[in-house]
């Protein structure tokens, strides 16, 4: 399985969760992997890890929010490697929010579009005319969420809304690069199809000081745990999935050249369709639950 034997893929948010599996699942099919982010001891883990599976890997700190960070960034993976065949725009966080949205702090609603939104900006701004300059095939994908491109989670609203604006700026992409007949393939990654096993829960560990809202995290939930623990307190089983799956579910995507990279259940199509239906019969919605 030696299918990216000699490519180099390039993955922000790539120390942990989806980003972590991402980068041992190219890595495997011979890829030489890019991982970055602001997590320095995940990322030394990470190498430790690669190292001993006999992975190649390099890491970089790169804060997404930060436009600079990404254009060293795909200055680095240039300069080590001489080509990128693939990108990840995978960085996301939670920004843990509970209780009515007038109560927020503006640091929550500031930080999660600076990392969810700006950041996926900043690494299409640093790569696409890399990708495009290069005139082969590539791929870039953005990591989005169902939560925000498919349905309203309400209790939610601004990790939501960030993945909602992703969403339109995935298609866009997709759109814009069909139309000028680019050679990268954009695709629009949704881990799933449950909630997936990752340190998405407990994002404020790499919350920066500035945006230090100087409160406890309002949900509680510091782990996909702990949010099983409060669904079982109200009689529901919590599904998950573990990341790895999703990252194969990339791999499948990438080589299919399909821009939905989207593994769903009936019961989350069916969550999708009730929300279309009441658009299109204008029918007040109803609001859709996690799973
Ligand atoms: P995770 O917390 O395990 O991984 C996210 C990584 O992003 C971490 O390594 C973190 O250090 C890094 N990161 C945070 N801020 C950063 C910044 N400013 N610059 C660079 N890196 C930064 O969580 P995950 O679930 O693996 O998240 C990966 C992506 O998957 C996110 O975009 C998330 O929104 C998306 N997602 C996750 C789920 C889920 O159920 N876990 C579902 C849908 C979508």
């Amino acid at each position: 399985m030696q299918e990216f034997a000699g490519q180099v893929a390039v993955i922000t948010g790539g120390a942990s969760g989806v980003g972590r599996s991402l980068a041992f699942a190219l890595g495997r099919r011979g890829a030489c992997v890019v991982a970055a982010d602001v997590d320095r001891n995940a990322m030394d883990a990470l190498e430790r890890d690669a190292k001993a599976a006999g992975i190649s890997l390099l890491t970089r700190r790169c804060d997404v929010t930060a436009a600079g960070d990404c254009e060293a960034l795909a200055g680095y993976a240039m300069s080590e490697h001489g080509r990128i065949d693939m990108v990840f725009a995978n960085a996301g966080i939670g920004a843990g929010e509970a209780g009515p949205m007038w109560t927020y702090s503006m640091k929550d609603w500031q930080w999660c579009f600076g990392v969810n939104v700006w950041g996926v900006v900043n690494t299409i701004n640093a790569f696409l005319p890399r990708l495009v300059a290069q005139e082969r095939k590539s791929h870039f994908t953005v990591t989005g969420s169902g939560n925000g491109a498919f349905v309203v989670l309400p209790d939610a609203p601004i990790y939501t809304a960030t993945k909602a604006a992703v969403q339109a700026i995935t298609e866009n992409l997709y759109y814009q690069n069909v139309a000028l007949k680019s050679p990268v393939s954009v695709h629009a990654l949704f881990p799933g199809p449950h909630v997936v096993d990752t340190g998405l829960f407990d994002s404020d560990r790499v919350r920066p000081e500035s945006f230090d809202t100087g409160t406890p995290k309002s949900s509680g939930i510091r782990s996909v745990e702990d949010m099983r623990r409060l669904m079982q307190q109200h009689g529901m089983e919590l599904k998950t999935t573990h990341p790895d799956e999703v990252a194969e579910a990339a791999v499948a995507g990438i080589l299919a050249d399909t821009f939905w990279i989207c593994p769903r259940t009936e019961e989350s199509l069916a969550k999708f369709l009730a929300r279309v239906e009441s658009i299109r019969t204008l029918q007040n919605p109803v609001a859709a639950s996690v799973g």
